[in-house]
C-alpha cells in the first residue's frame, strides 16, 4: 500500500534528472560519486560535461590524472576522483565485476545504488535521505525494486527531509508511524551535533583551492594563511594528489 503510493507519486512528481535516464554503470557511477558530496543543481552540468569528455570507464581510466584532477575541482574530496578513476581502470580491463563492492573506493552505498538503478537488482541504497524515510515511516520493505529505491531516495530528498517533514503533501502520510510528529530541533546548537563549522574554515576548502590553483597553472592561492597552506598541502602530497618535485608543486602525471 506504502509502495504502491510511493510509485505513483514517484511516477508523477519526480524530478527528471540526467542520471535517472541511464542504465549506463559507468554513468550511474559517476553521479553517485559525485552526489556524495555535491548538490543536485550543481551535479548536473558537472556531471554531463563529464560525460562528454569521459564517456566510458575505459576513457576514464586513460585519462591523465591531472586532467581528472582538474575536472574534479569543485566536487568535493579529491580522493573521490582518483577512486573513481581506479575503479574504472579495473572495469576497463575485467569488466563489471558481480560483486561491486570489490571495486576500488566503491562501498556499501554505491555499490547497492549502481546494482539496482544500472543492472535492475532487488537492492536499497540506504543513504541518509532514505535511512530517514524508513526511520520515520516505520516501514520495512520486502522487496525494493529499483524504481522503488528511487522513489524512497526522492521523498526524502524533497518532501521528508530532515530538518522539514512536509506531511500535510506526503504521499505515504496515511501509512507513516511519524504523519504530523515529526519533531526536529533547533538548528545550530552547540554540542548537538548540527552545528558546522563553515565550509571556508576547512581544510577540505583549502585543499580545494590548492588543487585548483594547480590545475588552472597558477600561482598558490592568495588570503590563505601559510600555516593553513602548509597543512592542506602536507596532506595533498601525503594522499598523492600533489606532487613535490625540483620546480616545486603540480598535480600527478
Ligand atoms: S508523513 Fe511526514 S514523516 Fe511520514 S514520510 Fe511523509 S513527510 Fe515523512
Amino acid at each position: 500500500m506504502l509502495a504502491e503510493a510511493l510509485l505513483q507519486w514517484y511516477a508523477r512528481e519526480a524530478r527528471d534528472l540526467p542520471w535517472r535516464r541511464t542504465r549506463d554503470p559507468y554513468a550511474i557511477l559517476v553521479s553517485e560519486v559525485m552526489l556524495q558530496q555535491t548538490q543536485v543543481a550543481r551535479v548536473v552540468p558537472r556531471y554531463l560535461a563529464w560525460l562528454e569528455r569521459w564517456p566510458t570507464a575505459a576513457a576514464l581510466a586513460a585519462a591523465p590524472v591531472a586532467d581528472v584532477l582538474a575536472a574534479w575541482v569543485g566536487l568535493g574530496y579529491n580522493r573521490r576522483a582518483l577512486r573513481l578513476r581506479a575503479a574504472c581502470a579495473v572495469v576497463a580491463r575485467d569488466g563489471w565485476p558481480a560483486e561491486l563492492r570489490s571495486l576500488p573506493g566503491i562501498g556499501p552505498y554505491t555499490a547497492a545504488a549502481v546494482g539496482a538503478f544500472a543492472f535492475g537488482r532487488d537492492e536499497l541504497p540506504v543513504d541518509t535521505n532514505v535511512a530517514r524515510v524508513l526511520e520515520r515511516t516505520g516501514w520495512t520493505p520486502a522487496h525494493t525494486p529499483p524504481e522503488l529505491g528511487q522513489a524512497v531516495m526522492e521523498l526524502g530528498a524533497v518532501v521528508c527531509r530532515a530538518r522539514e517533514a512536509a506531511c500535510p503533501v506526503c504521499p505515504v502520510a496515511s501509512g507513516c508511524a511519524s504523519a504530523g510528529a515529526v519533531v526536529v530541533g533547533p538548528r545550530g546548537r552547540p554540542g548537538d551535533g548540527t552545528r558546522r563549522e563553515r565550509f571556508e574554515d576547512s581544510n577540505r576548502w583549502v585543499r580545494g583551492r590548492v588543487v585548483e590553483a594547480l590545475a588552472a597553472g597558477a600561482d598558490l592561492p592568495a588570503g590563505i594563511e601559510l600555516e593553513r597552506l602548509e597543512l592542506a598541502i602536507e596532506g595533498l602530497v601525503r594522499d598523492g594528489l600533489v606532487e613535490r618535485g625540483a620546480d616545486g608543486l603540480s598535480l600527478p602525471s
